[in-house]
């Protein structure tokens, strides 16, 4: 099994192109994964770690969330310079 870290630090699965959740490059990542094997609708929104670490991939850390919610989620933990801009996107 090829697992690797994506660009924004979650681990990936590689599954091939022909998976259901699978990327355009064959990937899927592992929390996905987890949520849909533990019957979560992973397509009716966003996968989001509840307690904020993406290698905390057990299924009791992970809730599907609407992706404005999941915007607000991560922006709530972000540090921001004095004049409330986010210092870097992550
Ligand atoms: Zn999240």
């Amino acid at each position: 099994m090829i697992v690797t870290k994506d660009t924004n630090g979650y681990l990936r699965v590689f599954v091939g192109r022909s998976h259901a959740l699978a990327d355009a490059a064959g990937y899927v990542r592992l929390h996905v994964l987890v949520a849909a094997a533990d019957g979560l609708d992973v397509r009716s929104g966003h996968v989001h770690h509840r307690n904020g670490d993406k290698s905390d991939n057990r299924a009791e850390n992970l809730v599907i969330v609407n992706p404005a919610q999941h915007a607000r989620a991560h922006a709530a933990g972000q540090p921001r310079d004095n004049r409330g801009r986010f210092a870097r996107s992550a």
